[in-house]
This record gives C-alpha cells, sequence and structure tokens, in this order.
C-alpha cells in the first residue's frame, strides 16, 4: 500500500512531488466565472454563456446537495487497499444515485428560451431511469454515438456534480495511481486536461484533471500521457496577440508517436485560468488540430465531439 513508509522511503517522500491536488469547493463558481470572462468577444459566446449557467447551477446542486450520502465505507476501504478508485464510474454509473443529482440540477435549473435547450430537458426530465442509465453509461464510457448531443451538457454536468461531490466529501483519501497515466485515481475517468501549477509545493508540476470528478493527479511533465513517450513532442497554441507562442497559457502537447495530444493550461502565464473553461474556450485549436490528423482523446462531459 502506498501509505505506509518505511523509513528509508520518507527522504524520498519528502521530496517527491505531491499526488493529489484536489479541486476547490467552489471549483463550478470558478468555472462559471472564467466562461463569462471568455464570452466577451468570442465566437463561441453563446455556447460559452450557456454552460457558464450550467456551471452555475452545478455549484447550487453540489452546496446543497440532494443527498448527504457519500460512498459506501467498506468499498472504500477494500479499493483502497487494492489500489483501485473508489468511485470507479464504470460501476457506480449503473448503481443510479447519481440520478437524485441530475434531477436536483433540472429542478434548479432555468433553461434560456432556446427551443433546442427547452426540448433537451423535456426529454431528460421525461426519461426512465433506465433510459437515462443507458445514455449516462455511454457518457462515462466515450460511446458518445449513443447519447443524443444536446443532452450530453446537461447530463454531464450532473455526472460531475454528484462525483465532485462524492470526492470533496471523503476525507482522508489515500489515492494510487491508475493503469495508464491518463486516467483518474478517484474515478478511472479519463483526463480532460492537463494544468501547469506555479505556486507553492506545486509549483512548475504537471497535474491532469480528470473529466468527471475533478480530482487532480501528477503525471511529469514532457511525456504523452498516451503512449508515454517523450519523442519529438511539440507544443501548439493558438495565436494571440497578447503571448508569444512560448508563453501561451494554453499549449496541446502534441505527440507524434501515437498521432494524439492533451491541452496543457499554464497557470504561470494566466494565473486565474481555469482546466474546464480554458478547454471549452479553445475549441478552434482542436479543429486545427483535427484538420491535421491528430485525434483528441481528451473528453470534456460539457460538449459532444463535433458538436462546436
Ligand atoms: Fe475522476
Ligand atoms: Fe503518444
Amino acid at each position: 500500500m502506498a501509505t505506509i513508509l518505511e523509513p528509508g522511503e520518507i527522504e524520498a517522500a519528502a521530496s517527491s512531488p505531491p499526488f493529489l491536488h484536489l479541486p476547490p469547493h467552489n471549483l463550478f463558481t470558478l468555472r462559471a466565472q472564467r466562461l463569462e470572462q471568455l464570452a466577451d468577444g468570442h465566437p463561441l459566446a453563446e455556447y460559452l454563456r450557456l454552460i457558464a449557467g450550467l456551471c452555475r447551477v452545478q455549484q447550487q446542486v453540489l452546496d446543497d446537495p440532494p443527498s448527504a450520502e457519500v460512498v459506501d465505507q467498506q468499498r472504500l476501504e477494500l479499493c483502497q487497499q487494492h489500489g483501485l478508485p473508489p468511485f470507479a464510474a464504470d460501476t457506480l454509473i449503473r448503481e443510479d444515485d447519481w440520478q437524485a443529482w441530475l434531477e436536483a440540477l433540472l429542478q434548479r435549473y432555468s433553461p434560456p428560451q432556446q427551443p433546442a435547450v427547452v426540448e433537451a430537458i423535456t426529454t431528460l426530465r421525461t426519461a426512465s431511469a433506465g433510459q437515462l442509465r443507458a445514455w449516462a453509461v455511454a457518457l462515462v464510457s466515450g460511446q458518445y454515438s449513443l447519447v443524443p448531443a444536446a443532452l450530453v451538457p446537461f447530463l454531464g454536468a450532473a455526472l460531475q456534480t454528484a462525483w465532485s461531490h462524492w470526492l470533496l466529501s471523503t476525507p482522508n483519501l489515500q489515492l494510487t495511481p491508475g493503469n495508464s497515466l491518463s486516467q483518474c485515481p478517484a474515478c478511472g475517468s479519463p483526463a480532460m486536461a492537463g494544468v501547469i501549477r506555479h505556486r507553492g509545493k506545486h509549483n512548475g508540476l504537471r497535474y491532469l484533471v480528470c473529466s468527471l470528478c475533478a480530482c487532480e493527479w501528477h503525471v511529469v511533465r514532457v511525456k504523452c500521457v498516451y503512449c508515454e513517450s517523450s519523442k519529438g513532442l511539440d507544443y501548439l497554441s493558438l495565436e494571440d496577440d497578447r503571448y508569444a507562442a512560448n508563453q501561451a497559457p494554453l499549449r496541446a502537447e502534441v505527440c507524434p508517436g501515437c498521432n494524439s495530444y492533451l491541452k496543457l493550461v499554464y497557470l504561470e502565464n494566466d494565473a486565474d485560468a481555469e482546466a474546464l473553461s480554458a478547454d471549452l474556450g479553445s475549441l478552434l485549436l482542436d479543429m486545427r488540430l483535427a484538420q491535421d490528423g491528430y485525434q483528441r482523446l481528451a473528453p470534456n462531459l460539457l460538449l459532444a465531439p463535433g458538436d462546436e
């Protein structure tokens, strides 16, 4: 187990970076604020504002949860003993506890008067538990073709809120690295993006941000998180008059080995940046990389791929 240190390991642990960085309790407010800022003058302003509104409802639900239930203590202990993600999405998604979170989110949400949004909300409100489960299973396993695109942001928002609640309401979590660098140690979901932190004990370190629970875990820099190669990595950004290319606050780490990329947010170049909003604010970069034949493996649960 990773939690008990032998005497010789204590020195090593003192200098090795903290493995986890938990999101703040106001994470959804931060996302909303940032999305609202990014929306000004942005070609996708309407979409960014819609998502900002949704993030504000996520925060309300997180602050006033529909059920105080945390994950079963016995399961938690077992998972930690065996180095498994305690909030495994592929298991918990089938147990329906999250459905109360969707209900709470839909109850509080007043959709803007856009026919597509109103229709999506009605569809979710009237769907059976079994149908919702099938869509949610497809969403967390990346099978976007099985979920109507218009439902994705709302379903994704509800799932994120439930999983962040479980993550943030469980004290003294001991987590071990997942099977791959890009896999969340808390819930097993793929990373959405990476953040290069710039303050305190995390200064200069790369943390990947979970697409579902928002947990952050340490992964060394200059290494493809998918194939673990360090050869020929390139760092691409959108042109921006405010920043030189090597100081852009958002760059994609592009791997020629496996033809994939992951977006990275550099806090030293923009201290207020936040991964989910930065990701949605830079969809133009994804379009360019897709044109160049690179594949995106990092989900953003508030966006159906190809829907931008
Ligand atoms: Fe996670
Ligand atoms: Fe690679």
